[in-house]
């Protein structure tokens, strides 16, 4: 079923791109902006479905009750104020001393135990489930996905990939540019990154954190420094225009809770 779903995601893809077909703008109420969308919704979760198959067969899930029980807490909170159902969500926290943190299309998302030993309270975890959420809620992936098709360069590795047989999952976990040690690495663009912190401290505001801990949160990621991990130290917002963007959104919330 996966194989089948990627030829017919290649399909539609290179229908698109051989044809020279003007890209389709789709207007995201989320965002408030148009975006360039060549791949559909329903795609686009099979292909994040697929890659979140691969990964949680290739990472250790945790069962520590100190970060699963804290993830279990926070993320219903934050995925209800983002205007989502938990119940249509799947997250997991993987064992690895990885700073972080990744989400896919299809509504799934998972924090690495490296990057929730960082955190010292809920609000800072909220912060980055928040941030995660909101990456999915905006389409990024799709929007990232529709970008390298319109170079090719996506579909071709994918062709090639289908052509010789490889494992469907890793050529989705590729496309969806998940991770560096998967062999594609596509890091979100800097714009993407300041609108999944913009919307993401949105959500930790309106399910009742405090989103100050999220300006203490990324400060102390920006000081963690040495290992760059795809999400979150390699993205491209310098850590100063990460910053001083979080201070603003801060002071234009309502209150808290609302
Ligand atoms: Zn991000």
């Amino acid at each position: 079923m996966a194989g089948r779903t990627l030829k017919t995601w290649v399909r539609i893809a290179a229908g698109a791109a051989l044809a020279a077909v003007v890209a389709a703008c789709a207007y995201n109420e989320e965002l408030g902006r148009d975006q360039f969308s060549l791949i559909p919704g329903e795609q686009m979760a099979s292909l994040g479905a697929t890659a979140w198959s691969d990964v949680k067969s290739k990472e250790r899930a945790s069962t520590d009750p100190r970060y699963v029980s804290r993830l279990d807490r926070v993320a219903p909170k934050i995925l209800r104020a983002a205007g989502e159902y938990p119940a249509q969500w799947e997250w997991r926290v993987f064992d690895s001393k990885d700073l972080n943190a990744f989400a896919l299309p299809g509504n799934h998302f998972a924090v690495y135990t490296g990057l929730m030993d960082l955190m010292e309270n809920d609000a800072q975890l909220a912060t980055v489930v928040g941030h995660e959420v909101a990456h999915v809620r905006a389409n990024h992936g799709g929007e990232r996905v529709s970008q390298q098709l319109g170079t090719n360069v996506v579909l071709q590795g994918l062709q090639a990939a289908i052509g010789s047989g490889s494992q469907t999952g890793q050529i989705a976990v590729g496309a969806l540019g998940l991770a560096g040690q998967y062999g594609v690495l596509l890091p979100f663009s800097r714009k993407h990154e300041l609108e999944a912190d913009r919307l993401g401290i949105v959500y930790m505001n309106r399910a009742g954190y405090d989103p100050n801990e999220a300006l203490k949160f990324w400060t102390k990621m920006s000081s963690a420094g040495g290992q760059k991990p795809p999400e979150f130290l390699s993205t491209h917002p310098s850590d100063a225009t990460r910053i001083a963007q979080i201070r603003e959104i801060i002071a234009t919330l309502p209150p808290r809770g609302q």
